[in-house]
């Protein structure tokens, strides 16, 4: 890195949809500004996975002013693959049969109930990395400096001042007994007037930000695992499924409403263009099922009657695993002031958890906060202690609190009196109480999941599809606070889940211990770090350039 990087303007860290706005509206506005995105991907969009459905008013609002022919170009419409025309909510009651209730989704839009959102009519379905990666294109062309290969691991706050300096990077060139090799290198500072902090779900300095600069929520953080495959199709079955067709499933696998397991999510599948159809399992972390992994849920909702048809003798293209931020909004971190930030620090999109639950979206509100920062910061960088009030401020004024506020109690109403009586009470949407959840971690039994597959998922080739790697020889990102716990406390009474619900693989028991044995698998989906029954794993941020290289997720 040259110093020319080491005192920038505005610092962004994460160049996912969130940050990319940010850098894109602040250049447009401010040309001469020094805007710097830094990521630790390799290549633009690898750590991007996403449905995802993308409601078009956003976009528009992001490139509308950057140009008003953006729809016309080839960029445009290879990222916006298709507008939805059929929109179906299935419910499936066992592996074979299924009922759409979307006239009932439609219904409630109509009289103004949250779960009405959920109507997708007239949105785009989108690949996020691709997504990424033209935002990336779009910044660049405008001058910003976007930096592949760059992560992370702390932020360094004035708690004196009620100020961050800057960033450090991560060190690199350790082996794995973190001992220095030849070609250490020890990780920079990198200062800045004002940082954005866009990392994503569950982000590393957004977490560490929270709690340097006494940011509460107000609600539990709960989290969902999403898993999900791109699956290339023969003709008939594309055209058969339709090219403008989404489908959001409840019920079979993960929650059958009399005897079966009670999980709160879903199945997704939508059609992303060249024969692709993209198959995906939606699962809230706060299940309690010790054996549970979502993988088997995505295995059997694959072969349920409706889906299996569309996706049979299909070859599976990429794969992927996300967490998703979905306590709403009082699971948004504020300062006392009611600041979503503090001073010259501003927290965006799945960072501050702007997923509106009831649309199970939250890509329109990375959109938008991007664009909310990048007006803060307009004509206010040397005003820095109120830089994260003027964002709050400008946050409202684009719609993304109220956003946030229309489905505020849904996922809480669910988490607590589960499905059968939790969906159907959540149509009383924010008029409901704020409701006590705990945490997913504590959620855990000994509970079994009933209806695992009879053949073991295999976790080898799902990682491989998802391109992962990191540098073998450096060390271990993964850590496990005390490992007496693991062996003589949780394999005993939950058999270790983490060997189980981490979708690459990465966990195994070696001589009775388990441990994170395959570090380099890892899809940096964050999930081990929310769901080890115990809390006694912490995710750190590896080499940077290490990690999933999603191409179309
Ligand atoms: Fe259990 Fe957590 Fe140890 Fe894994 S890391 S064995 S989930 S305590
Ligand atoms: Fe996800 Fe943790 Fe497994 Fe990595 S090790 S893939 S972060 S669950």
């Amino acid at each position: 890195m040259t110093n020319e990087y080491n005192n920038v303007s505005v610092l962004i860290v994460g160049a996912g949809p969130a940050g990319l706005s940010a850098a894109i509206t602040l250049k447009k506005q401010q040309p001469e500004l020094n805007v710097v995105v830094i990521d630790k991907a390799a290549n633009p969009g690898n750590h991007n996975l996403s449905g995802a459905v993308l409601d078009p008013k956003a976009i528009a609002n992001l490139m509308d002013p950057i140009d008003p022919d953006w729809k016309e170009s080839d960029d445009a419409k290879g990222v916006l693959i298709l507008k939805i025309d059929k929109d179906d909510v299935l419910f499936l009651l066992s592996n074979k049969f299924s009922f759409n209730i979307h006239f009932a989704i439609k219904l409630a839009k109509l009289f103004g109930l949250g779960f009405g959102q959920l109507s997708h009519g007239g949105d785009t379905i989108c690949s996020l990395s691709k997504l990424t990666a033209w935002l990336n294109k779009v910044a660049v062309s405008l001058g910003v400096e976007v930096l592949y290969g760059f992560a992370a691991e702390d932020i360094i706050w004035d708690a004196e001042e009620h100020l961050a300096t800057g960033v450090k990077l991560v060190d690199q060139g350790l082996d794995k007994e973190g001992h220095q090799e030849v070609n250490y290198l020890a990780g920079e500072m990198i200062k800045a007037k004002a940082i954005l902090l866009s990392e994503g779900c569950d982000g590393l300095l957004s977490e560490k930000f929270i709690q340097k600069a006494g940011l509460r929520r107000q609600g539990a953080q709960l989290y969902s695992i999403g898993v999900k495959e791109l699956i290339k199709v023969n003709d008939t079955q594309y055209t058969k499924f339709s090219k403008g067709r989404v489908v959001h499933a409840m019920g079979y696998p993960i929650w059958t409403p009399v005897f079966g397991p009670g999980m709160f999510g879903g199945g997704i599948m939508y059609p992303m263009g060249n024969n692709h159809i993209a198959v995906g399992m939606i699962v809230g972390l706060d299940y309690k099922y010790c054996d549970f992994n979502p993988q088997d849920a995505l295995t059997r909702f694959k072969e349920h009657a409706f889906v299996k048809p569309f996706i049979e003798g299909g070859i599976v293209t990429e794969a992927g695993a996300k967490m998703i931020p979905e306590g709403g909004f009082y699971a948004i971190p504020r300062h006392e002031s009611g600041s979503i930030g503090r001073s010259n620090v501003l927290l965006l999109g799945d960072s501050a958890g702007f997923v509106n639950m009831c649309k199970i979206k939250g890509l329109h509100n990375a959109i938008e906060s991007g664009i909310a920062a990048a007006d803060a910061i307009d004509g206010n960088l040397e005003r820095p202690l109120s830089l994260a009030r003027i964002y709050t401020r400008r946050l409202e004024e684009r719609g993304v609190l109220n956003d946030m506020e229309s489905a505020k109690n849904f996922r809480q109403t669910v988490a607590k009196f589960g499905n059968l009586i939790g969906m159907p009470l959540s149509v009383l949407g924010k008029w409901l109480p704020k409701f006590k959840i705990e945490l997913d971690y504590e959620a855990m039994t000994t509970a079994k999941y009933r209806l695992k597959p009879p053949v073991k998922f295999d976790k080898d080739t799902f990682t491989a599809v998802a391109a992962t790697e990191h540098r073998e020889e450096q060390p271990c990102h993964l850590l496990i606070g005390d490992e007496k716990i693991c062996k003589e406390t949780c394999l005993k009474k939950f058999g270790a889940p983490c060997i189980t619900f981490c979708p690459a693989g990465v966990y195994e028991s070696i001589a009775g211990q388990p441990k994170a044995a395959n570090p380099s698998n890892c899809l940096h989906c964050k999930t081990c770090q929310r769901k080890c029954p115990f809390d006694n794993i912490r995710w750190t941020v590896p080499e940077p350039t290490g990690g999933p290289r999603y191409k179309t997720m």
